[in-house]
């Protein structure tokens, strides 16, 4: 592929940095974008204020030698603290040690990879230009642009569809043969809300945790920002007696906050404004096969996969498609279209998988984070995985702090499923969970 003439479609985070990695393979990368310069931009559109990092994403960006760039512009967090309707804390780590997911602000982390890409000449930014179609017997991009209003047309050798969860490319392969879609969107939308940096610039909670507020049907959660303030998100019924649908007068507003998230109020001064200002967004699960068509079209993050943001692995998974595909790259030099087949084969499941793990987490952050059963059963996993680490590598663990394939993932949660349901029937296992039988019990089900 060194040397053809690639366009990328989408200049979010996975096809800014999909650029780089093109670029550095020689090839001449154009990347087009239906938004202004995001970096000329006083305020970024569009979804969550910041995002939680891990293992397979930082993979990724090291790639482009830029994962110890974005790590100083995170904030760490080592586990989650959970807050009861008394405002009880129950604090439980993410990993080992110093393992931790990293909060990050999306805006910062675009602008920088685009400004890593303008590096490289071979990379250039078509910015304001919306795909519209794709004639894909020439492989020529239909865009309209967005100033002038004109059609432009350009062909390429490879396109890249990196352009989100709602893709005009991946629309354009919808409607060839054997294309298969689906889309599904979840009851509940999402509300950004904020908790200000305390006067002194710090944070109002422990800043190195990401905090939950698990209330069974739904909850609210709090990822840290740099400059001391929290980016807060509700995750809310859009209908229902109790939901975004009925919480439509400033009073009501106040009196459920006041009554479900005490001890959170006192730290959102402007509640009521930011719950009237911002927008109620959607949810939506993507899934479609094949992500490639022939050698000339390939589909790269949102647009193939759209995860619900539970697992805290959409971004994740889209920048480990470039990972992935560049640890493919070398096989198959020569034959693209091979290629393409192959990795789509490959990421599928992969893309299904966490699709559905993330859909599960909903569950058990929501519902389940603060239930005790629930916690015995984590403290009992990491106790049995702290003495068996080849045996047992808590699900979590699986999919944020390893590489290891999601499907393979989904598979062994499954199965660790099953027998954590059969040690947490045993008689009296919240007295004697510490005892050597449990650690028997387990060893005898691995
Ligand atoms: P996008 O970020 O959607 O970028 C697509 C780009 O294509 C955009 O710039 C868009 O303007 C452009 N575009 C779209 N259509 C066209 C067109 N027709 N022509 C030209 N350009 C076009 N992931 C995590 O890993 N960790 C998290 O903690 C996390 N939290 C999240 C919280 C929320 C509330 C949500 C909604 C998502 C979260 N995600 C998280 C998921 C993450 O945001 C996405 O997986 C990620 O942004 C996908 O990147 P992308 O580049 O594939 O798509």
């Amino acid at each position: 592929m060194e040397e053809k003439k690639v366009a990328v479609v989408g200049a979010g985070l996975v096809g800014s940095l999909f650029a780089v990695l093109l670029a550095k393979k020689g090839m001449e990368v154009d990347v087009f974008e239906r938004r202004p310069d995001l970096r000329k931009a006083k305020e970024i559109g569009g979804r969550s204020i910041n995002l939680a990092l891990s293992n397979r994403g930082f993979k990724a960006l090291e790639l482009a030698g830029f994962a110890q760039e974005i790590r100083d512009i995170s904030i760490p967090m080592y586990g989650r603290k959970m807050h009861d309707v008394e405002g009880n804390l129950t604090y439980q780590a993410y990993g080992k040690d110093n393992e931790a997911i990293y909060s990050v602000s999306r805006g910062e982390l675009n602008r920088r990879l685009m400004n890593l890409a303008d590096d490289y000449e071979n990379v250039k930014y078509r910015f304001d230009r919306f795909c519209e179609d794709i004639n894909l017997k020439e492989n020529k991009i239909e865009f309209i642009n967005e100033v002038s209003k004109d059609k432009e047309h350009y062909a390429y050798d490879h396109i890249f569809g990196a352009d989100g969860a709602f893709s005009a490319v991946r629309g354009v392969l919808q409607k060839t043969p054997m294309f298969n879609y689906s889309q599904e969107y979840l009851a509940h939308g999402y509300k950004e809300l904020s908790f200000p940096p305390n006067e002194d610039g710090t944070h109002r909670f422990d800043k190195n945790c990401l905090h939950i507020w698990p209330r069974g049907e739904f909850m609210m959660i709090a990822l840290p920002n740099l400059d001391g303030s929290f980016t807060v998100t509700l995750f809310f019924p859009h209908k229902g007696e109790t939901s975004f649908e009925s919480l439509d007068t400033e009073e009501k507003v106040m009196d459920f906050f006041k009554a479900t998230f005490p001890d959170a109020v006192p730290h959102m001064p402007t509640l009521v404004e930011d719950y009237f200002a911002n927008p109620t967004s959607n949810l939506v699960t993507v899934r479609c096969s094949p992500w490639n068509y022939e050698d000339k079209v390939l589909l790269l993050g949102d647009a193939s996969h759209a995860v619900v943001p539970f697992y805290g692995q959409g971004l994740n998974s889209g920048l480990e498609d470039c990972s992935v595909f560049f640890e493919m790259y070398e096989k198959y030099n020569g034959n693209v279209k091979e290629f393409f087949e192959a990795f789509s084969e490959q990421r599928v499941p992969d893309g299904n998988a966490i699709a559905d793990l993330a859909l599960y987490n909903y569950i058990e952050m929501r519902d389940l984070a603060g239930d005790k059963d629930f916690l015995l059963r984590k403290k009992i996993e990491r106790k049995f995985s702290d003495l068996y680490p080849n045996k047992w590598m808590p699900l979590y663990s699986q999919v944020t702090f390893s590489h290891i394939r999601y499907s393979e993932a989904l598979a062994a949660g499954n199965r660790q499923r099953k027998i954590m349901d059969e040690v947490m029937e045993m008689e009296n296992i919240h007295e004697c969970w510490d005892d050597q039988k449990v650690i028997d019990k387990i060893l005898t089900l691995v």
